[in-house]
């Protein structure tokens, strides 16, 4: 961090509070993180969040490297009075993950997964996003539900309930969630499950951000892929009233293993949407398979836009080059 010698943090009463340098220092000890202020290197992404037009920016930041230091910044914050926010994937649309003029805990660096095939469960810090995610337990043929995007963050989907590809055959995110580590106000790391803190398990599956700050989450797999059969099909706005209608049959009769989404939206400008459709509305339809089953029968004018395809890792996920 740059020397400072005081700084003005956003405090919980709605008022200001002055950080001593020796205070800072003191945080700074306490943790193996970075700790960041504006002009540091590395402080443009920490701040940064999905949705440019809710950004805002925090006084402070401090990238945990474990689920100690996020326990000593959740102490620190407390003993002091700080607006405290914590960053998962930057995704929410409100920002709320950015405390304006507070302390922002970026959790990029708690990027770690581990996988247990045998048990079917993956271990996911608490800075990771989707895709890292499924390409760590694609590599075993399992999965687990997570939503649509790659560059979601794990965290803030998980506690807001999280839906996906997988949902329909296998549920929401949380109720493939089999533990959580997580700090609470009190600056206690916990374990909570069905059988451990198991009302703080209740809030934290769909409650959103509020109960404490996750370090890790446990999430059960399933056997999936890794070739499935998904795709975008694109159709011109002329053929709504038909497309819709069909969609609405397919969804009617479809197996738990299909999931499709219908979206009626300007065609973007891809290669896989013929020129002329691009500038004008577009009904299309997601759909993937969640399993290794027979294609689904789909509307015939539906077919030719389905394949089978691998996983393979999105070109733009961020690399974690600041632990
Ligand atoms: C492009 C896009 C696609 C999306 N697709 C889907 C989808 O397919 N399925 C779906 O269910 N949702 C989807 N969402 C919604 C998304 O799940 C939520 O916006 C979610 O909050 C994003 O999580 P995040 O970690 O990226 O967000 P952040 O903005 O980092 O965090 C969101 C909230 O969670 C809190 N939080 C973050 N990390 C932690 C933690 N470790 N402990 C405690 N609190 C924490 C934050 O403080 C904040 O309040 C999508 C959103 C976008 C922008």
């Amino acid at each position: 961090m740059t020397t400072t010698a005081t700084i003005e943090l956003a405090g919980l009463d709605g008022g200001h509070h002055t950080l001593t340098s020796e205070q800072l220092e003191d945080l700074d000890s306490r943790v193996q993180g970075r700790l960041l202020v504006a002009g540091d290197q590395g402080w443009n992404d920490a701040v940064a969040i999905w949705n440019g037009m809710a950004a805002r920016l925090p006084a402070l930041v401090l990238q945990p490297a474990s689920a100690h230091d996020v326990a000593a910044a959740v102490g620190f914050a407390r003993d002091h009075g700080l607006l405290l926010s914590t960053k998962g994937g930057g995704h929410n649309i409100a920002g709320t993950a950015i405390a304006e003029g507070g302390l922002t805990l970026d959790l990029s660096c708690l990027r770690e997964i581990a996988v247990d095939p045998d048990a079917k469960l993956a271990h996911v810090g608490s800075g990771c996003l989707l895709g890292e995610v499924d390409q760590a337990t694609q590599a075993h043929g399992l999965a687990t539900v997570l939503g649509f995007v790659s560059e979601t963050g794990v965290a803030g989907l998980t506690l807001g309930g999280g839906f996906g590809y997988l949902a329909r055959r296998f549920g929401w995110t949380v109720d493939n969630l089999a533990e959580v580590e997580v700090v609470t106000a009190d600056g206690q790391l916990r374990t909570a499950s069905r059988d451990q803190h198991p009302e703080l398990f209740w809030a934290l599956r769909g409650g959103g951000g509020n109960f404490g700050v996750v370090t890790r989450f446990s999430f059960r797999l399933h056997e999936v892929g890794p070739t499935i059969t998904g795709g975008l099909i694109v159709w011109s706005a002329e053929r709504a009233e038909e497309v819709l209608a069909a969609y609405r049959d397919l969804t009617d009769s479809a197996p738990r293993e299909l999931t499709a989404a219908a979206i009626v939206r300007l065609a973007p400008p891809a290669r896989s949407c013929p020129r002329s459709g691009t500038a004008s509305p577009s009904p299309g339809s997601r759909c993937a398979t969640a399993a290794r089953t027979p294609r689904p029968t789909l509307p015939q004018f539906a077919r030719s836009g389905t394949r089978s395809w691998t996983w393979s890792p999105p070109s733009r996920m961020p690399p974690c080059s600041r632990c």
